[in-house]
């Protein structure tokens, strides 16, 4: 026998819960004739939700034994649902997937095959089209997938989703990094195995909203990037030296200027120009190495990543 552990987070999902649990009753039929040996687990971390879903989720786990939950204090976001989820899951693979439906249940069966029979570690999901999605959204997207890859070490896939299968010994690893400020694509990244990538093409949500305003994005893209990158730093650093020499030919110019046409006061306008200028590169650097020291400051409180209010 093997037990999968299917984490779902949800946030505000009570319309969409019952919806995604008979689609995995499908699912689970589907397994019990290709896999009989696999038994099914469910963690729902009920992100503190503010509607009734950890009521819906009471009422399935009085329905289904199999069904265990985790109910947060407060809203701590996504990426700590999911390592709640890893905390509590003890199966030997272990799958995070949304309560929307946006990620499909029916390529489970695949993702299995992978890490069951094929010798990976892990199955990864990305979608190949953006259909459905606002286009500023997808094309601000692209541009963060491109900068991300140049300026860290690991790969991040284009369109990946958060859905994903893994053997114990890769959620043994998710769960080695405790750390604050989690990016888990990035996680999964860096702990590495081998991964098969399965495409599918973009479902839109079944029921209730999306949790992402724009500025949500953002503040997710600038999480990645000072969770996986310190490329900025270096910038600061190039940064630095290039406007310390053109400071250095600049006052040498002003020295030999003045030694050969004397000094008439003039050049007023300019030099404002220069100090709003340094002043401007200044405030980004110290900026950017704020963004760092707030990180390593909240980092360095060593706060646990999420507060459970109630679980079964
Ligand atoms: N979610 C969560 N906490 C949050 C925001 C979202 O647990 O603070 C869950 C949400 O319930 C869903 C999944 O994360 O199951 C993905 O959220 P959403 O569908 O809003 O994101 P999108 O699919 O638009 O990227
Ligand atoms: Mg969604």
């Amino acid at each position: 026998m093997s037990l999968l552990s299917v984490i779902v987070p949800c946030y505000n999902e009570e319309a969409a819960i019952p919806l995604f649990f008979d689609a995995m009753k499908n699912v689970m039929n589907d397994f019990a004739v290709r896999y009989p040996d696999v038994e099914f687990e469910y963690i729902f971390v009920d992100d503190g939700s503010t509607d009734a879903t950890v009521d819906v989720i009471k009422k399935l786990r009085e329905s289904d034994r199999r069904v265990h939950y985790v109910s947060f204090s407060r809203n701590f976001g996504k990426e700590a649902a999911l390592y709640a989820g890893f905390t509590k899951a003890a199966g030997d693979y272990v799958v995070c997937i949304d309560a929307d439906l946006q990620d499909p249940p029916e390529l489970l069966g695949e993702m299995y095959a992978a890490v069951s029979l094929e010798g990976y570690d892990s199955a990864a999901t990305r979608r190949v089209t953006r259909k459905g999605e606002p286009k500023i959204r997808s094309f601000f997207a692209r541009i963060f997938y491109k900068i991300m890859n140049r300026i860290s070490d690991i790969e991040f896939v284009d369109g990946a989703r958060d859905y994903r299968i893994m053997t114990r010994r890769m959620a043994d690893a998710v769960l080695r990094l405790g750390e604050n400020n989690r990016f888990t694509k990035g996680i999964y990244a860096w702990v590495g195995f081998r991964t098969k990538w399965i495409e599918f093409e973009n479902v839109e949500r079944i029921a209730g909203e999306t949790k992402w305003s724009f500025f949500g994005l953002m503040r997710y893209s600038f999480e990645a990037i000072l969770g996986f990158s310190t490329a900025p730093l270096s910038f600061v650093i190039s940064l630095g030296f290039i406007v310390t020499a053109m400071a250095f030919i600049l006052i040498v110019f002003i020295i030999i200027k003045t030694l050969i046409f004397g000094d008439p006061t003039s050049g007023w306008p300019s030099m404002i120009c220069i100090v709003v200028f340094f002043a401007g590169t200044q405030l980004l650097c110290t900026g950017i190495v704020g963004a760092y020291l707030g990180k390593t400051y909240l980092e360095t409180k060593n706060r646990p990543i999420f507060i459970t209010r109630e679980e079964e």
